[in-house]
């Protein structure tokens, strides 16, 4: 086998992968992050309530388990520390270059090569290039007017400040999706008051956490053989719920929407006993239109004596305080915005130029699009990771990123067969790849024109998700169809 040098961008969970395997593959590779330590997600998001939203049993990866965790849905840090524990494990750190962004990556067709250049002045040169950006760390911060005149303390839920104590404090956090129903009981629990500006209502399921106990974790010691299986079959189980179940909902059928329309609303009624506040917190859109929220403890929160929900869109915020659409004017002495990211609009922070002069973010400034959400026309030996249209809604993004590692893997010995040295997607291909999961993806609750969410453009297109079952898009990528390339 032809030994090849990847350039792997981004020590997330998927850069790690891509790492490892490439490595046991016999290649060898450059790992590069902008951040001071590998987890990506979970190293940036630090924010106090930050955890799994998926049953850690399916979220580490499957050929990594780790015996250090102690709840079913771990918390943010025990994820990054099981980011450390693998890059240790596998023994990447020798090829590891932290805290230097790269910003640029060029192909040269002569010497079938990628260079990447980084803000810290040092080059890279690598037959394959990963591109394992992560989908969801370019924090999106609201237009609203004055923003920056606030002289409280303000911040992003994904770049949290630490040196800002909220006890005591009268706080404000805008925002009520994923990261907001993570970070809402946690602040509510310290500040002196707490507003909640909600934009829009969230389907709010029971998460169900439970802790793994001392006993359980024994069980690796005492009958490691016995606690693999467990482990395994735990993990099986859940991956099928999700894949089997929990997809229905996104299918556009009355008895998938049903089903998590009754499991939202009975959790809401059961945790919300004031009917206005329980008015204020039902969506007046399909379930499964916008990330299904999981939570025990969220609506709790908002019927706490120090906290209140405010539904009115704040118009504009000056040095004391917000203002909301009613004109009421509320001061605070620290404002979160837990507004999430920006997601459709891609622009990578890195300038990847391929062939024909081709720059990535600007074939992708419209409708980003790629071969199997990996590959790319004129972009050769780029492998992208969590890429578009393979984010998911109701199953764990490290079953995709495995998949995609996977394929690459493939995909370099499909170049040995055929003693090639370098390999991009027709077009055709790409255009057959793109029409397909586009025409399937009209057949989801994504497609409800009641539905908005960071899934789609500005125009409607879904750039973000995958459109169907993850076993789908597991056997579409089980093998690398070589005559879909162009090789050379
Ligand atoms: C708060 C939060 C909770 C989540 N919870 C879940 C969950 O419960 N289940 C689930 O399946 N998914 C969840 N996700 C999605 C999560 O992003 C994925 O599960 C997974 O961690 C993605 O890994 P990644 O390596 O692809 O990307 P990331 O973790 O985003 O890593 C990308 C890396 O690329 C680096 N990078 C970017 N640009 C450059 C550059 N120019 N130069 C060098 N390095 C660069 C970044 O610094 C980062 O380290 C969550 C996301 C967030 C934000």
């Amino acid at each position: 086998m032809a030994q090849k040098h990847a350039i792997i961008i981004g020590a997330g969970l998927g850069g790690l992968t891509a790492a490892i395997k490439l490595q046991e593959a016999g290649h060898t590779f450059e790992l590069l992050d902008r951040n001071p330590k590998v987890g990506g997600t979970w190293y940036e998001n630090t924010y106090p309530g930050v955890a799994c939203d998926v049953p850690v049993a399916l979220y580490q990866l499957s050929f990594a388990q780790s015996i250090n965790w102690t709840r079913a849905y771990p918390q943010g840090p025990e994820i990054q520390a099981y980011a450390e524990e693998i890059a240790d494990r596998y023994q990447l750190r020798p090829h590891m270059h932290m805290n230097d962004a790269a910003v640029s990556a060029e192909w040269d067709e002569k010497s079938k090569t990628w260079t990447v250049k980084t803000e810290g002045g040092k080059t890279f040169k690598g037959d394959v290039l990963v591109g394992a950006l992560g989908q969801l760390n370019r924090p999106s911060w609201p237009d609203i007017e004055g923003l920056e005149s606030f002289r409280g303390d303000k911040m992003h839920s994904a770049r949290w400040d630490h040196s800002v104590s909220l006890e005591g404090k009268r706080v404000g956090v805008v925002g009520s999706a994923a990261s907001a129903v993570q970070v809402i009981p946690e602040v509510a629990k310290i500040a002196s008051h707490l507003t909640v500006f909600q934009r829009t209502p969230n389907w709010v399921t029971p998460r169900r956490d439970v802790p793994i106990t001392p006993q359980e974790q024994a069980l690796m010691f005492t009958e490691p053989e016995t606690a693999m299986d467990l482990g395994q079959r735990n993990r099986q189980l859940i991956y099928d719920n999700a894949d089997h179940f929990f997809w229905k909902v996104f299918e556009w059928t009355e008895a998938g929407r049903e089903a998590y329309t009754t499991i939202a609303t009975n959790h809401l009624n059961e945790q919300v006993k004031d009917p206005e506040l329980r008015k204020k917190l039902t969506p007046d859109y399909p379930v499964g239109c916008r990330r299904i929220l999981i939570s025990d403890d969220y609506f709790p929160a908002l019927e706490r004596d120090n906290v209140e929900l405010v539904t009115e869109g704040v118009v504009s915020v000056n040095e004391t305080g917000a203002t909301t659409s009613d004109g009421m004017h509320r001061d605070f002495d620290v404002l979160i915005f837990a507004t999430g990211f920006e997601t459709t609009g891609w622009n990578w922070s890195v300038d990847v130029k391929g062939l024909k002069g081709k720059h990535l973010n600007e074939e992708w400034a419209d409708h980003p699009e790629a071969y199997a959400g990996i590959t790319v026309a004129d972009f050769p030996n780029l492998f992208i990771l969590y890429g578009p249209n393979t984010n998911l809604g109701h199953n764990s993004i490290t079953f995709m990123l495995e998949r995609q590692v996977e394929y690459m893997v493939k995909a370099l010995l499909t170049l040995d067969e055929k003693s090639a040295d370098a390999m991009m997607p027709k077009k055709s291909a790409q255009d057959r790849w793109n029409n397909e999961i586009q025409a399937q993806l009209q057949k989801t609750v994504w497609a409800d024109p009641a539905c908005n969410s960071w899934y789609k453009t500005e125009d409607g297109l879904i750039t973000q998700n995958w459109s169907s079952h993850t076993r789908d898009y597991a056997k579409a990528v089980a093998e690398v169809k070589a005559d879909d390339y162009e090789l050379a």
